[in-house]
């Protein structure tokens, strides 16, 4: 088999000794390079902070000789992230690694220099923009170059129903006829969900891969969530950070804005933080990151655009000022703490606004390029899951890491005992009789009405709207008068973040309340549902504006 040519694992295992001086691999490390090496086209499925990198760079310096042994080609990682380039450009380089990048931060004559290097065979590994794979200076280039293998990192970003498509990403499929003889692709990402999963495998084109998938779990890590109003949510940040003052830690926030503000009231409280964010030029934003990275800034106060591919291993806590728009994207950002095994802690704050705030992104999804009315509709019904799923884990009152691994199909422990909920510092209503009524409601109106209809019907609105359209002879009609409506629309949307509910879109293209997959537990004799008091409206103005939440 063409495997022993340039080695198998054994020969892999000194590679990781003698380039990256690490003893041993670590769980599921040895499957993906493995399947590599036997020219299998590879999904690996591993979350933030597993090892992703060396499970092609391995083999991608086997594959080319420079261990020994015969040369087959060069390998070219396609990657969006251009910090992540230049990162491990630069730390392979320092190994003696011949690693060179093209993305479009590069002059034209370092850009000539690296296309000659190529055409002269001296790259073993070259990082790439996918916006690149489209030219044709490279793909001329590349059509000469025998090329091993082809890693697409981060590679949901070809499915539209991850969290972060990218368009560019579907010319992977057409640069990899590029390479003859065909390369062996290897694609690598975080995402775990099926439907990503499938669409990695059609989109980039792959000949029967191999599938595997690392666990998620990240036992040194303790997760919690707490609902705070805005100006709570700053005090918290800083008297946590304070209390931690001699550690590293990231803050992710919604906006450029809440980044700079934030990051005052840090420095303001005699904290070394600074912002960091896309508006930044870029000399500032390398800056800012080479002195967190040497412990001369604390705190970063960061949008989603810092992280990925920052290797910092001693990140100490990674606390979110607001609530992401998936869980996805939550667990990559938070699992950029403790990477080096020590603890780490992941605080979610969120409110009422931040559900409003992300509810508004996903519906502005409309203004979004160009595609079919079809594909835009699944695409927001895609995009409202995603982010039901992160409201339901800000609320659940069951053990955030189990809810967490449970998002990922792995069944986990019931109880972890490292978070926040686990800990017990919550409070919980018992709201089965609340949860029963919701669903007699639901049934009621023929699952063709809002989360707000069915909540004032609920109420027993005696609106002309509920009148006319003879809700009020509905049997659930003010069944639930003696709550607060702003409770009645909690208790709803934790039920349709669990599941008991779903939202989809309408005809008309307006969200509909529904059934959801666990709708039948809910019918159940021996049904129980509880949901956090905090995230019950208690009537003092806690959660600050926007506590019409929607989805
Ligand atoms: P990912 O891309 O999956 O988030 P990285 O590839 O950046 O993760 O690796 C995370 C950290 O773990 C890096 O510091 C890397 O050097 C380290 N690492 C990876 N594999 C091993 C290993 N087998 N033994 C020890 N450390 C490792
Ligand atoms: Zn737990």
């Amino acid at each position: 088999p063409r495997e022993s040519r340039v080695g198998g694992i054994d020969k892999a295992r000194r590679v990781l000794k003698r380039v990256y001086g690490y003893d041993s691999f670590r769980s599921g490390q040895e499957d993906v390079i493995s399947s590599i090496l036997g020219r299998h086209d590879t999904v690996a499925i591993m979350p933030t902070g597993a090892g992703k990198s060396l499970c092609y760079q391995i083999p991608a310096l086997m594959l080319a000789g420079v261990m020994g042994g015969p040369g087959i080609g060069m390998s070219i990682v396609i990657s969006p992230l251009k910090s992540l380039m230049r990162d491990q450009v630069s730390a392979l380089q320092a190994v003696g690694v011949s690693a060179s990048y093209l993305n479009s931060s590069l002059a034209p004559e370092d850009e000539a220099r690296v296309m000659a290097d190529i055409a002269h065979h001296r790259v073993t590994l070259l990082y790439c923009a996918p916006e690149r794979l489209v030219r044709r200076d490279f793909r001329e280039l590349i059509a000469a170059t025998p090329v091993a293998l082809v890693a697409v990192d981060e590679a949901h970003c070809v499915s539209q129903w991850g969290h972060d498509f990218r368009p560019e990403y579907r010319q992977i499929r057409d640069f990899l006829e590029t390479c003859t003889p065909r390369a062996v692709v290897a694609a690598f990402t975080a995402t775990a969900t099926e439907h990503v999963r499938e669409d990695i495998v059609s989109a980039l084109g792959l000949r029967d891969p191999a599938q595997f998938k690392t666990s998620f779990d990240r036992p040194n890590l303790w997760f919690g969530t707490k609902k705070l109003p805005r100006r709570a949510k700053d005090d918290w940040i800083v008297s946590f950070a304070r209390d931690h003052a001699d550690q590293s830690g990231i803050v992710y926030c919604a906006s450029r804005r809440e980044t700079e503000e934030l990051a005052d009231a840090l420095a303001q409280a005699g904290i070394n933080a600074a912002a960091y964010h896309a508006g930044l030029p870029d000399e500032r934003r390398s800056a800012v990151q080479d002195a967190f990275i040497d412990d001369d800034i604390r705190v970063i106060v960061a949008t989603n655009a810092f992280g990925m591919g920052i290797d910092k291993p001693d990140v100490r806590y990674v606390l979110h000022h607001n609530m992401p728009s998936s869980i996805e994207e939550y667990y990559q950002e938070a699992g950029r703490a403790g990477r080096d095994g020590d603890p780490g802690r992941c605080m979610l704050l969120w409110n009422d606004g931040d559900v409003s705030f992300r509810t508004r992104q996903i519906d502005n999804t409309d203004r979004e390029g160009d595609m079919p009315d079809a594909d835009r509709q699944m695409l927001r019904t895609s995009r409202h899951d995603l982010l039901n799923a992160m409201i339901g884990y800000c609320g659940t009152t069951g053990c955030l890491r189990a809810s967490l691994l449970g998002y990922f199909g792995e069944t986990a422990p019931r109880e972890c005992g490292n978070c926040s909920n686990c800990d017990g510092e919550f409070e919980s209503v018992d709201v089965t009789r609340e949860a029963v009524q919701v669903m007699r409601c639901v049934q009621d109106l023929g699952q063709r009405v809002g989360k707000g209809t069915v909540a004032s019907v609920l109420h027993g609105a005696q609106s002309e709207a509920v009148a006319k359209r003879g809700y009020d002879r509905a049997p659930s009609y003010g069944a639930l008068r003696s709550s607060s409506l702003p409770f009645v629309k909690d208790v709803i949307a934790q039920m349709v973040a669990d599941g008991y509910l779903a939202v989809h879109m309408s005809n008309g293209a307006y969200p509909v309340l529904v059934f959801g997959p666990r709708a039948d537990d809910a019918a159940r004799g021996d049904f129980h549902y509880e949901i956090k008091r905090e995230a019950a409206h208690t009537g003092s103005g806690g959660s600050g504006r926007g506590s019409g939440s929607g989805w």
